[in-house]
């Protein structure tokens, strides 16, 4: 870690920040709203970022709303993480072109330019930890993957506020950044405490600071309480669903689920590996499938999903050929098809296969949960399944 302390920034230096990042030869990439969420994409003005907006966010529900005294980085985790930039959703990873008789392959693998992220959070580097050990560790290294991460610059935020579908703290992946960054924000009133995770972030921070005021002892304390105070909300609010995905034809919620006792969202993780796989005839899987709708969304949004399937696509002369990477999901009947057969034909074995997977599978395979408690596949499925329910709901008819 390198040994420079921490510092303030004002709101007004943050296009100071994006300067900085682009004269040192960074695209830079930042929240924004586009419609209706906060997005990822590129960004070269501060103002571009989403003041004044705030996130609702539960079952099946997402919101921006208007909040005058809201900073640009009120919001949390919106459909995108870094998985869009590192692993992106299509591209092509061969080409090959037919020249006088032979077939020439082409470069696919040109140099990504750099990105600095500006905006993730302790969510989100735990999810880019949990995708580097799948792209980068063991025999097969991503080439694809493996040249963008390492052109990646992070400037991290710490949440000063929680959706009602984050439980991060419960999966120890939040809500304070401690590691994977190369600057960190942490929003104080209308200022920020910049500190500096990496060599990297340090060239960044000496432009930055220039005339800066430096941290003192007590105002590092008092970033820390950002974190800390979110913690002790995320662990005591109780959680009452605002609304139910599932509408009456008139477009009004058929339920508010009135009998649900509000509790903290969590996960209980106790032992969840066996407690998933020595119940796979759960009746509950039946209950979850008569809901889902086999969309894939959860899939699609979760910022640690992985699979990807290939797909070799010709021109009409047949003399240029592309092999393209996309996002697959277990949710789709090819996904796992193998010899003819499918083993996972219905939507409670897919579902299944997701969850099995995403909480108990990925302990054997990489050392961890693949969750990190963002809980964006909450929020983006259409009819607003939530995992930490399911889990309480299979504990329950194991126990
Ligand atoms: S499973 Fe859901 S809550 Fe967990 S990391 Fe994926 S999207 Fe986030
Ligand atoms: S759980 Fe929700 S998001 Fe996932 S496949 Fe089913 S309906 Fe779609």
């Amino acid at each position: 870690m390198p040994d420079t302390p921490a510092f303030w920034i004002s709101e007004a230096d943050l296009q100071r920040l994006f300067d900085c990042l682009r004269a040192a030869g960074f695209q830079t990439v930042a929240p924004q709203v586009r419609d209706g969420a906060v997005i990822y994409d590129r960004l070269d003005e501060a103002a571009g970022l989403p003041h004044g907006l705030v996130d609702e966010q539960d079952g099946g529900y997402y919101r921006l709303t208007q909040h005058p005294d809201a900073g640009p980085f009120e919001h949390v985790a919106g459909p995108h993480s870094l998985k869009n930039f590192l692993f992106p959703p299509q591209e092509t990873i061969q080409q090959w072109r037919r020249q006088e008789g032979s077939w020439q392959q082409l470069n696919t693998q040109t140099a990504p330019e750099a990105l600095a992220v500006i905006g993730p959070r302790a969510c989100d580097l735990a999810a880019l930890a949990i995708q580097d050990r799948v792209f980068l560790e063991g025999d097969f290294v991503d080439p694809f993957y493996q040249a963008r991460r390492e052109r990646l610059f992070l400037v991290a935020i710490n949440c000063r506020r929680a959706a009602a579908t984050c439980f991060c703290h419960s999966m120890n992946c939040g809500p304070e950044v401690t590691a994977g960054y190369d600057l960190l924000l942490t929003p104080v009133d209308k200022r920020y405490v910049v500190e500096i995770g990496s060599a990297a972030g340090e060239q960044i921070a000496q432009q930055l600071r220039a005339e800066a005021t430096l941290c003192t002892p007590a105002d590092l304390t008092l970033a820390r309480k950002v974190s800390q105070t979110l913690a002790e909300q995320m662990a005591t609010r109780p959680h009452t669903p605002v609304r139910r995905a599932l509408t009456t034809a008139e477009g009004t919620p058929a339920s508010t689920q009135p009998d649900a006792a509000p509790v903290p969202r969590s996960l209980d993780t106790e032992n969840i590996r066996d407690l998933l796989f020595d119940n796979l005839q759960a009746d509950r899987w039946d209950e979850i499938a008569s809901r889902c709708l086999s969309c894939g969304n959860c899939t699609m949004v979760c910022p640690t999903c992985f699979c990807s399937s290939v797909q070799e696509v010709a021109d009409l002369a047949g003399d240029e050929v592309t092999r393209e990477r996309h996002w697959a999901s277990c949710f789709t009947l090819e996904h796992s098809q193998i010899h003819g057969e499918n083993p996972r034909p219905t939507t409670a074995a897919q579902y299944r296969q997701w969850l099995t997977h995403k909480l108990a599978g990925w302990i054997d395979q990489f050392g961890s949960s693949g969750c990190t408690g963002c809980g964006r596949c909450i929020t983006w499925c259409p009819v607003g399944i939530d995992l930490t329910e399911e889990v309480a709901a299979i504990r329950e008819e194991a126990s």
